[in-house]
């Protein structure tokens, strides 16, 4: 029987609904996840891990570094590893995971719920048991299971607050489609090469959304000796204003004056980013922007704290957001 590493780190599926409110409970989470799903066992053999017990929008990349060290101090006693995570900030999670842990050779799975395990028309159980399931499987990346699907980590998104459907991949089909069966496409493209726990992230990247009427005195008390790299949410293939006092490109040209890279992805969930198309986006390209092509917000954050965190040279760093490292784009 395959052994699966089950980590806490808190969000919906730790919360206690039962009493008064809605609050992070370590205690009765363990005490629920028995009583309620005794069956477990008959999938894996699991060991759980209480990581820690945050809502997910307090997390950042000290929680995903402790994520790595965990699963690299634990890498050779299991086959697969879940993460029970809250929804809000898990595709963030799932993205950095995804470049931090280099070469994995088996899955790593982040699932939640959109209500509390304890709530009697939880997705909590459905979602638990499908993703220690898919941990069992020989996926060799970072996934997130949720509903009737499991999806690339770095190429998922929340899409939904209120609906149990709550994640999409939009432009990367799922690596497994849930039903009666599981129907996996298991990528052939990963698992060669030594397993290393490369997670390092800076915090020198700040993004920016585009909207109509964006005045950009308002960007000029941002300190760029402290930002490497920008990030705009763009609109449709990868435009911003480029006329008149709203225009964008003097801010375009001041972060080139201080060597930060502005990288373009767009505030459109569906397909590419393409900077040839118009006028502004060539213009972008003019004043030294990089196209993000079709990845998520979530991914081009983490890849540009990742690479910053690993690389000085603005060219190096520009070069290597644009390839795919981990099938994010
Ligand atoms: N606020 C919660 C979290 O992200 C939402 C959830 O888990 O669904 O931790």
């Amino acid at each position: 029987m395959k052994k699966i590493l089950l980590i806490q780190t808190g969000g919906t599926i730790a919360m206690n609904a039962k009493g008064a409110g809605v609050e992070l409970d370590p205690e009765a989470w363990s005490k629920i996840l028995y009583e309620e799903i005794p069956e477990l066992n008959e999938i894996a053999k699991i060991n759980t891990i209480p990581l820690f017990f945050e809502d997910s929008s307090d997390l950042n990349a000290s929680h995903w570094i402790q994520l790595a060290d965990c699963i690299e101090q634990e890498y050779e006693n299991f086959d697969g590893f879940v993460i029970l995570h809250g929804t809000d900030t898990m595709a963030y999670s799932a993205s950095a995971l995804s470049f931090g842990l280099n070469n994995l050779d088996k899955p790593v799975i982040f699932t939640g719920s959109q209500l509390p395990m304890s709530s009697i028309r939880s997705d909590a159980r459905r979602n638990l048991v499908n993703a220690i399931e898919l941990a069992t499987m020989p996926f060799k990346e970072v996934g997130i299971c949720f509903n009737d699907a499991l999806y690339r980590g770095n190429r998922a998104t929340k899409m939904s607050i209120g609906d149990f459907d709550a994640f999409g991949s939009p432009n990367f089909s799922p690596l497994a489609d849930i039903g009666i069966q599981i129907e996996t496409r298991v990528s052939a493209e990963f698992g060669s090469g030594d397993f290393k726990n490369a997670a390092k992230f800076s915090d020198e990247v700040f993004v920016l959304t585009a909207h109509p009427n964006l005045n950009p005195e308002l960007l000029e008390g941002l300190n760029l000796k402290k930002i490497r790299a920008v990030i705009i949410r763009a609109f449709g293939s990868g435009n911003f204003c480029i006329k008149g006092k709203n225009s964008l490109l003097p801010f375009l040209d001041k972060c080139r004056d201080h060597d930060v890279t502005v990288a373009i992805v767009s505030q459109a969930d569906f397909d590419s980013v393409d900077l040839t198309q118009y006028t502004a986006g060539r213009a972008a390209l003019k004043h030294g922007a990089i196209s993000g092509n079709d990845m998520t917000l979530e991914a081009a954050l983490t890849k540009l704290m990742f690479l910053l965190a690993h690389y000085d040279s603005k060219t190096d760093i520009e070069e290597l957001f644009q390839q795919s490292i981990v099938g994010e784009l």
